[in-house]
């Protein structure tokens, strides 16, 4: 699911169910059902013990995008530009959280 059309960070697959969620729209769920945390997209529950792996074709796909807007001469998406910033902040900050989750 990505859910921005630009600038969606770190997605990430749902354990169990497979499903690809844009990491922030996933946390953001995630944070209001933090006792039975489940997948934003179908509802399954999330199993705590096992890892929501990072999806990196997905983050990929994203960054590459990312590029081609900032090579179109779009000043906002270049490496200094503000929604650059902003996106690769996001990104960390999304990575931090999976890196956490389950402990
Ligand atoms: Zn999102
Ligand atoms: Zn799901």
């Amino acid at each position: 699911m990505i859910s921005h059309d630009v600038g969606s960070a770190a997605a990430h697959i749902a354990n169990p169910c497979g499903h690809t969620i844009c990491g922030e729209c996933g946390f953001d769920w995630i944070a209001r059902n933090k006792r039975a945390p489940t997948c934003a997209i179908c509802r399954t529950k999330l199993i705590r013990a096992a890892p929501l792996i990072p999806n990196i074709a997905m983050d990929n796909t994203i960054a590459k995008h990312v590029g081609a807007l900032a090579a179109s001469g779009c000043v906002d998406w270049q490496p200094t530009g503000a929604k650059h910033k902003e996106w690769a902040q996001r990104r960390e900050c999304v990575l931090d959280r999976l890196s956490v989750w389950g402990s």
